[in-house]
């Protein structure tokens, strides 16, 4: 069976990491199998190297960004080459260009176009375990490519599908997808399974255990992977497409996202427009908007309505910004911002067949005297906006609700 192995940062963190990973590999040649391996720098490598270009100069060019920051996976496929060869094993490190990765010429975050794995399939048949560097491309030019942060996940998935992979494993710190972060809820369970939609739903809303992007690939591509540890040999999760016996739970995580702001615009003109030109105007400054909610209006003469809506922390002061110089043009009240907020949010494909989830989400969250400050839902998802200093509490409780503690 051909085998794709992607490790992160922390499984090649140090030497005696990447030994034990060119020992996971042996143990896989031993019971011939063909092994690619997909390597991410090592931890922290790509952090310093840009803030060592940021010491040189405030906005350095993205094509020089990214000549830089692929000699962080560079250097780990040499080093784990290296340590294969100290077992006695072939093996031979390439470099994403080499592999045959192409990309469009967005530096710094490029999408891949096409892989032409001529070279990975020859070196592969002439028993060589291959190794390539995770996170970057070339272009159709010649220009060396990264492919935006976590990006390693994205080029073992995609390898996987070029090469129709058997089996494709994502090696990491954690042992898996849990259905909570097990830092915060004790009774958090290892899952055995989830499904892509789960999964992205679980990543965007903070649970971040793989990069987005490549779980949309192998969605789209039909690429069944595993997420599992490289420190042990329990089983990790796998993520695929949904099966009808995977709504028969209801719930399969619970997740807290602390990293929002709540906006809220008092008496906005309740007209058409007002909303298109106040999102507009978000989206034009590039401030993702997650949450929105409008009340009903008030007012029988000039109708107004409140407007509240969630955007990540970092860019409060941006859209506080963006809101006040629309104020003249639209005249609305005034402009309440929340930093102390909590999203906590319940994922599961079994919503689609069960009903009276939301009901116990929120009769939960009343019996722990939570209020509910927003509410959002999709049909594998719901959301409520809390108060941040609740939330730990109310995630514990909606696991031991859904999930048992
Ligand atoms: N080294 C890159 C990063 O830190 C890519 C990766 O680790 O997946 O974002
Ligand atoms: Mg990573």
């Amino acid at each position: 069976m051909l085998i794709v192995q992607k490790y992160g940062g922390t499984s090649v963190g140090n030497p005696e990491r990447i030994k034990n990973v060119a020992t996971r590999v042996a143990r896989c040649r031993a019971a011939g199998d063909q092994v690619v391996v997909v390597v991410s720098a090592m931890s922290g490598v790509t952090d310093s190297l840009i803030k060592l270009a940021k010491e040189i100069m405030p906005l350095p060019s993205e094509r020089e960004m990214d000549v830089l920051l692929a000699t962080g996976e560079q250097t780990t496929i040499a080093l784990t080459a290296m340590a294969l060869h100290a077992l006695g094993l072939q093996a031979v490190s390439l470099t994403g260009a080499q592999a045959g990765i192409l990309t469009d010429g967005v530096h710094t975050k490029a999408k891949i176009q096409n892989i032409t794995p001529k070279r990975v399939h020859e070196l592969l048949n002439a028993g060589h375990v291959v190794i390539v560097a995770g996170f970057q491309g070339e272009t159709p030019d010649g220009h060396i490519t990264t492919l935006g942060r976590g990006g390693s996940d994205l080029t073992a998935i995609a390898l996987a599908a070029a090469l129709k992979a058997g089996l494709c494993q994502i090696y990491t710190d954690v042992d898996g997808v849990y259905t909570a972060d097990p830092r915060i809820v004790p009774g958090a369970r290892k899952l055995p399974e989830i499904s892509y939609d789960e999964m992205l739903e679980l990543a965007s809303l903070g649970a971040k255990v793989m990069q987005s992007r490549s779980v949309e690939f192998a969605k789209k591509f039909g690429v069944v992977f595993e997420v599992r540890s490289s420190l042990n040999d329990n089983p990790g999760t796998i993520v695929k497409e949904e099966t009808k016996s995977m709504e028969d739970i209801v719930i399969r995580g619970v997740s807290l996202d602390k990293n929002q702001a709540k906006v809220t615009l008092v008496a906005v003109p309740d007209k058409p427009g007002v909303a298109a030109r106040i999102f507009k105007a978000l989206g034009d400054a590039a401030i993702n908007v997650d949450m929105i909610v409008q009340n009903v209006s008030h007012g029988s003469g000039k109708p107004a309505t409140d407007l509240s809506f969630t955007v990540d922390k970092p860019d409060l002061l941006k859209a506080q910004k963006v809101i006040a110089g629309l104020k003249k043009e639209i005249g609305f009240g005034e402009v309440i911002a929340a930093e102390k907020i909590g999203k906590l949010s319940i994922v599961g494909v079994g919503m689609k067949s069960h009903s009276g989830v939301a009901g116990k989400m929120f009769e939960t969250l009343a019996k722990e005297g939570v209020n509910i400050d927003m509410i959002s839902t999709s049909e594998i998802k719901i959301s409520v906006v809390i108060d941040l200093a609740k939330g730990e509490a109310a995630m514990k409780a909606i696991h031991a609700a859904f999930l048992g503690a």
